[in-house]
């Protein structure tokens, strides 16, 4: 069986770098999708409050007999919940949820800037470290104004950031931002959700590799060092999605690939969500 490349994050942890995302993984499906995930070879889960299956989730790594320490969950802290109190709420609530003894990574969902409590928020995210309930902590969405702002206060430098990342929005800004502050960033969206799949540049480097789009895709995240959670609920493309540890891009194919990026979102921009 496959297993992915560990990153060792500034909190001392590590991280399998590619995992997978359940966002819109409807309860009926989560716990067979997570377990024939987890089967596969997959070792980190991404969810989030917002999607609705964290209880799900933990059920599913239960019912696996992994040993915990090999599985690796993330989950995120809802734009309805930022200011301290609240968000020490919403963490105490994802814990219990889960239900798998502690919570890897927990992360402020969006910074929702025009709220203005993110730092709040994360000095919540900073005390649940001691109580050894979550044990590396982490932003999404935050773009290098938002962690200017939580630098300046933080006793803990955020361990990642989890933006939307694909070969049209390649972040390079970001990325050397978060580098120079030991962030690691991850990329949620690596596939631009299949909406560029079919871009004949993708498709010659998928000939010329014997691979798929998507598994080109998923590769060129992980040889910038990306984090990278592909989503699907297909049994076929999960097994797919993890089959990229055999092949590797030519210089050549990475450059074609960077050659594509305009910075424009799928998504909404960070500043705007609230
Ligand atoms: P994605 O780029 O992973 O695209 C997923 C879609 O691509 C699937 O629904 C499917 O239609 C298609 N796909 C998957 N594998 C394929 C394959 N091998 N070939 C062809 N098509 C394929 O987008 P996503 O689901 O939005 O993002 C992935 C994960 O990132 C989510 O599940 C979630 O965990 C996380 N996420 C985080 C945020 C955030 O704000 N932090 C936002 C969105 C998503």
């Amino acid at each position: 069986m496959s297993k992915s490349p560990l990153i060792t994050l500034n909190s001392g942890f590590t991280m399998p770098q590619l995992g997978l995302g359940v966002y819109k993984v409807g309860q009926d499906i989560a716990v067979n999708l997570v377990s024939l995930a987890l089967e596969i070879g997959y070792r980190r889960i991404d969810t989030a409050a917002l999607y609705d299956n964290e209880f799900e989730v933990g059920a599913a790594i239960r019912k696996s007999k992994i040993d915990r320490e090999e599985i690796f969950v993330t989950t995120k802290i809802w734009n309805d919940r930022h200011g301290y109190e609240n968000a020490a709420e919403a963490i105490q609530e994802s814990v219990d949820r889960l239900n798998v003894g502690y919570v890897d990574m927990m992360l402020i969902h969006w910074p929702c800037p025009k709220q203005d409590k993110y730092v709040e928020t994360w000095r919540a995210l900073e005390d649940a470290l001691s109580t050894g309930k979550v044990r590396s902590i982490g932003v999404s969405n935050f773009l290098p104004h938002h962690l200017e702002k939580l630098l300046a206060t933080a006793t803990v430098t955020p361990a990642i950031d989890q933006v939307e990342m694909h070969p049209q929005l390649a972040n390079v800004e970001l990325r050397a931002f978060n580098k120079a502050h030991g962030i690691a960033t991850e990329a949620w969206a690596p596939l631009g959700r299949a909406r560029f799949l079919d871009n004949p540049v993708l498709g010659e480097i998928a000939a010329r590799q014997g691979k798929s789009p998507a598994q080109v895709v998923i590769r060129w995240h992980l040889q910038l060092g990306n984090l990278v959670i592909p989503k699907s609920s297909k049994p076929q493309r999960l097994e797919e999605n993890f089959d990229v540890f055999g092949f590797a891009l030519t210089e050549e194919d990475m450059a074609e690939i960077a050659a594509l990026n305009t910075e424009t979102r799928i998504a909404t921009h960070p500043d705007d969500m609230n």
